[in-house]
């Protein structure tokens, strides 16, 4: 069953057609790789999906709900979130009041001065430490490495998946392996798993096909912003098509 279906939505940017006219479902519970050359559309399928671009055309229904407008604020009600592909972090706030922030759902300042609850605090622990983080709770994101920040950002997401009220059901991760040492891509990899294991439904944007055909159970291929293959990894990876695209990038 699909807990998220996208109806031919399409999106321009002046002349190019960067999602033309697609429609995919994502399997509830299931890890979906999403594959394809650079430049086929991938992250601005998930900005469409998670509300940072609005759609030209087209709907995406979640739990069979259709909707034909997606806004940012919202997308956190469907249960969706999301990691960007350029990291997204408070720079100037410590790595523990990042995860805070998204916890308590308020704005960055009224976040900083609050006397966060005990199961705030809790939880921003466990996910702290779940990905290596928590002696550097007390450093500025800003000071952070390059793929300490790319951990930080995927422990922000895993607070969301119990985060309190909102409970993320579906996951994007837009490249979180990409520029990781191998001890980082393990973090990443059981964080992955774990979701699963949580029953969460995760959307996996990721070059590296030892590492997608460790974790997806489907996956999904675009080329120029359409739908190239869908289906098991083992079979859509010895698609001779799959193989073309990537072999004429
Ligand atoms: P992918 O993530 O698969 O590498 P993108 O979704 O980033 O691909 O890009 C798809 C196409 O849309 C590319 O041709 C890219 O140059 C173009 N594109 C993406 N975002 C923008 C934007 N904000 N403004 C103009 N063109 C964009
Ligand atoms: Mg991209």
């Amino acid at each position: 069953m699909s807990i998220l279906e996208t109806k031919k939505i399409v999106k321009s940017f002046g002349g190019v057609h960067a999602v033309d006219g697609l429609s995919v479902g994502f399997e509830k519970g299931k890890i979906t790789g999403l594959i394809g050359p650079n430049g086929s559309g991938k992250s601005t399928l998930i900005n469409l999906l998670t509300g940072v671009l609005p759609m030209d055309g087209g709907s995406v229904s979640v739990s069979d709900v259709d909707i034909f407008k997606l806004e940012p604020h919202e997308v956190s009600d469907y249960g969706i979130t999301r990691t960007f592909q350029e990291v997204r972090l408070f720079e100037q706030m410590k790595v523990i009041d990042n995860i805070l922030v998204v916890l308590t759902k308020r704005n960055v300042l009224s976040s900083l001065f609050e006397k966060h609850k005990q199961f705030h605090l809790e939880r921003a622990e466990e996910v702290l430490k779940k990905v290596g983080l928590w002696e550097k709770r007390n450093d500025l994101a800003k000071n952070l490495s390059y793929g300490q920040r790319k951990l930080l950002e995927v422990a922000r997401v895993l607070a969301m998946s119990n985060g309190f009220g909102s409970n993320s059901e579906i996951f994007f991760f837009d490249e979180p392996f990409a520029g990781l040492f191998p001890e980082m891509r393990k973090i990443v990899i059981q964080v992955i798993k774990d979701l699963k294991g949580e029953g969460k439904t995760v959307v996996l944007v990721e070059h590296n096909i030892d590492i997608i055909r460790e974790l997806c159970d489907n996956l999904i291929v675009l080329d120029s912003g359409q739908l190239l293959a869908i289906g098991a990894p083992i079979e859509v990876l010895s698609k001779r098509e799959v193989m073309d695209a990537y072999l004429g990038e």
